[in-house]
């Protein structure tokens, strides 16, 4: 049932693909608006979208207010530098310092750089303890960073790290929701441990409790940083701000992107008064774009809509009824063999042989866009402003999507 494309998309298509480095393999599909929680491509067509780019729409396409407070910047000044003051990086910042409750952040142009600065702030932590200074990084295995080379260093991924060596030095790899196997990687040299709350490039898999807690104390014990990446799993996401809140676990650093700007490329590592008040200085990091008026536009103006419609009350409320939903299908369809995720942040794993890549394809020419975690497991991160009746909708279209596959 595959669908004729118009004329209009083939030539984008063949565009970018002749034009654009070719590091994706893109469907099919070219998309020219959006509005709420759906999608439309240059044909018209209409799809519901629980992928919202990658968890990063958490408020859907044209939240009231979001577009006007972009425009209103747009017209004051976009870019200054970090060389003087500017009005949105005061308001953005002490936003998501009292959404998380840490002390300082700094704002950058991306996930990736939040973790590399968090990786800076870490070892410069470490440092100013001397006279031998840790350097080691304890990572997860199935973890996902970012694709820089310090980043790429802590991504437990071989299959992204191979053609890229040697990457950056002390580096260890244990166990997601195994403490053992952190415990075993811990020695003299080692500064902090990083891992994400809800792991998503990598299946979507929650940490246990006593893990997250094991590693609080572990840190403690020993002195290190614990670094949390929130960068998929936080904004609200889970049912808290962020997904450690729902575990009462707090990190030393967290790092911070995707939906943070909604759209507009904006990420963060935040820090806790102890970590920020024994790291970085000035001349030791630095960013021309990060933080500058525009991208933290954008982020005051995400962190007031979360707070004053309270996003995450909602997320508390209409995820239950998605896991229901998720659960019923698990049920009824062989090929789908399991679930797991937090709040809005949701996996089903595909198998019994059928793929994933399949049933997104099938998905797609229904009218629905999700995405893949891992190599058997479909990814559910729709907007977090999606209603009961989207989640239905959602459900009708992944049925006829499995029903054509069968
Ligand atoms: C997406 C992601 C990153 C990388 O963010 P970019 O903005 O793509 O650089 C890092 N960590 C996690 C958990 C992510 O999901």
């Amino acid at each position: 049932m595959i669908q004729k494309r118009g004329i209009f998309m083939d030539n984008y298509m063949e565009r970018t693909e002749n034009y654009v480095l070719h590091t994706y393999n893109r469907a099919p599909v070219v998309f020219e608006s959006g509005e709420g929680v759906y999608l439309k491509d240059t044909d018209g067509k209409k799809y519901l979208d629980f992928a919202a780019g990658i968890a990063v729409m958490g408020l859907g396409y044209h939240y009231p207010g979001f577009d006007e407070a972009l425009k209103a910047q747009i017209d004051k000044v976009i870019h200054t530098s970090n060389l003087f003051y500017n009005v949105p990086l005061a308001d953005a910042a002490e936003r998501l310092v009292e959404a998380s409750g840490m002390s300082k952040v700094f704002f950058t142009n991306s996930g990736t750089e939040a973790i590399e600065g968090a990786i800076k702030a870490a070892r410069k932590y470490a440092f100013l303890k001397g006279p031998k200074p840790g350097y080691e990084i304890i990572a997860m295995n199935h973890s996902f960073h970012g694709r820089s080379v310090g980043a790429l260093s802590v991504t437990g991924n071989p299959h992204y790290q191979e053609a890229f060596k040697p990457l950056m030095d002390g580096v260890r790899f244990a166990d997601f929701n195994d403490l053992e196997s952190v415990k075993a990687q811990i020695n003299e040299k080692t500064c902090a441990i990083l891992l994400e709350t809800v792991q998503g490039e990598g299946g979507i898999y929650p940490a246990d409790k006593e893990f997250l807690e094991g590693i609080r104390a572990l840190c403690d014990e020993h002195d290190l940083l614990m670094i949390l990446d929130e960068i998929q799993c936080g904004m609200g996401r889970c049912g808290e701000m962020f997904a450690w809140q729902t575990y009462g676990v707090q990190p030393d650093i967290m790092t911070c992107a995707k939906a943070l700007g909604c759209g507009v490329p904006v990420g963060a590592f935040v820090l806790n008064e102890k970590t920020a008040s024994a790291s970085l200085v000035p001349g030791d990091h630095g960013t021309t774009y990060g933080g500058n008026p525009f991208a933290c536009a954008a982020a005051a103006k995400v962190l007031e809509i979360f707070k004053e419609k309270d996003i995450t009350g909602h997320v508390r409320q209409v995820a239950p009824y998605l896991e229901q939903k998720l659960d019923e299908l698990t049920e009824k369809y062989d090929c789908l063999t399991g679930r797991r995720g937090m709040g809005l942040m949701q996996g089903v794993v595909v198998g019994n042989g059928k793929t994933v890549g399949e049933v997104i394809n099938a998905a797609r020419e229904c009218g629905l866009i999700v995405i893949s975690a891992g190599s058997d497991v479909l990814r559910l991160v729709p907007p977090l402003i999606i209603e009961k009746e989207h989640i239905d909708e959602m459900v009708q279209k992944l049925s006829a999507a499995l029903d054509s596959l069968q």
